[in-house]
Formats: structure tokens, C-alpha cells, sequence
């Protein structure tokens, strides 16, 4: 079954530390080894993995990703988001993790984020857990 975390974003761009929502997730299924897919059903948004220890890190994200990509550009997408779309396809729409001993298997240092480019926005991410017996 795809469980579902529901977010709202508060500003246009923004890092969404997920992380324990996922964890919640995994502790429901009890399993003790598998892989759990994390998804982003939009097209504004997306998925990464990065540092979630200091704050400076997302900061520095968006700030890069908004030099790259500015809000207003001459785009061909008339609808007024087109950097939100051309920032989601630069940061994907998923990642998928491991499960070990139950747990997430992550370095240290790494949180999951939803990455809103077009909010502020009532968000859903998609989120599936995968028994592996072996
Ligand atoms: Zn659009």
C-alpha cells in the first residue's frame, strides 16, 4: 500500500525535512530489511537526500538552484512556474532507501527532503516500503 505524507509548504521555495515521517513509516511495517521508495507526485516539486545537520546546507541549495534557474526568465511555459518545473527535474521526483535491522540506513549526516519550488502548496509525497527475504 502507498502511505502518504500530506505537508503544506509556507513560502514559494523551501527544504522539507521529511526524515522522521519516513522513519514512522518504516516502524509501522516491521520489517527488518528491505528498501522504501519515497516519491513526489508533482511536477513543482521533487525529492533529495542531503545534509540535515546544519541549516546553512538547504539554504545554500535553493539560493544555488534560484541563481541557476531564476523565478522570472524568458521561458516558453506561460503558466508562471516554469523555474519551479525546470528546478523539480533538476532534483528528481524520488529517491530509494535502504532498510537494515528495521531501521533506515543513512549516513549520518543525511536527511530526506521535499523540495517545494512553487509553494506555498498542501503537498503529498507517496511513500512504499519493500520486504526483502534473503
Ligand atoms: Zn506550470
Amino acid at each position: 500500500m502507498i502511505e502518504k505524507i500530506r505537508i503544506s509548504t509556507r513560502t514559494r521555495t523551501e527544504l522539507v525535512d521529511i526524515t522522521d515521517e519516513v522513519k514512522k513509516i518504516i516502524e509501522k511495517y516491521k520489517i527488518k530489511q528491505g528498501v522504501v521508495h519515497v516519491f513526489c507526485p508533482h511536477t513543482t516539486a521533487g525529492i533529495t537526500i542531503n545534509e540535515n545537520y546544519d541549516p546553512s546546507v538547504k539554504e545554500d541549495i535553493t539560493k544555488t538552484l534560484e541563481k541557476l534557474v531564476p523565478y522570472r526568465g524568458n521561458y516558453s511555459h506561460t503558466e508562471g512556474n516554469a523555474d519551479a518545473h525546470i528546478k523539480a527535474a533538476i532534483v528528481g521526483s524520488s529517491r530509494t532507501l535502504f532498510i537494515e535491522d528495521g531501521k533506515l540506513a543513512f549516513g549520518t549526516w543525511q536527511g530526506i527532503f521535499f523540495c517545494e519550488f512553487d509553494g506555498p502548496r498542501t503537498r503529498e509525497i507517496w511513500v512504499r516500503i519493500l520486504e526483502i527475504r534473503s
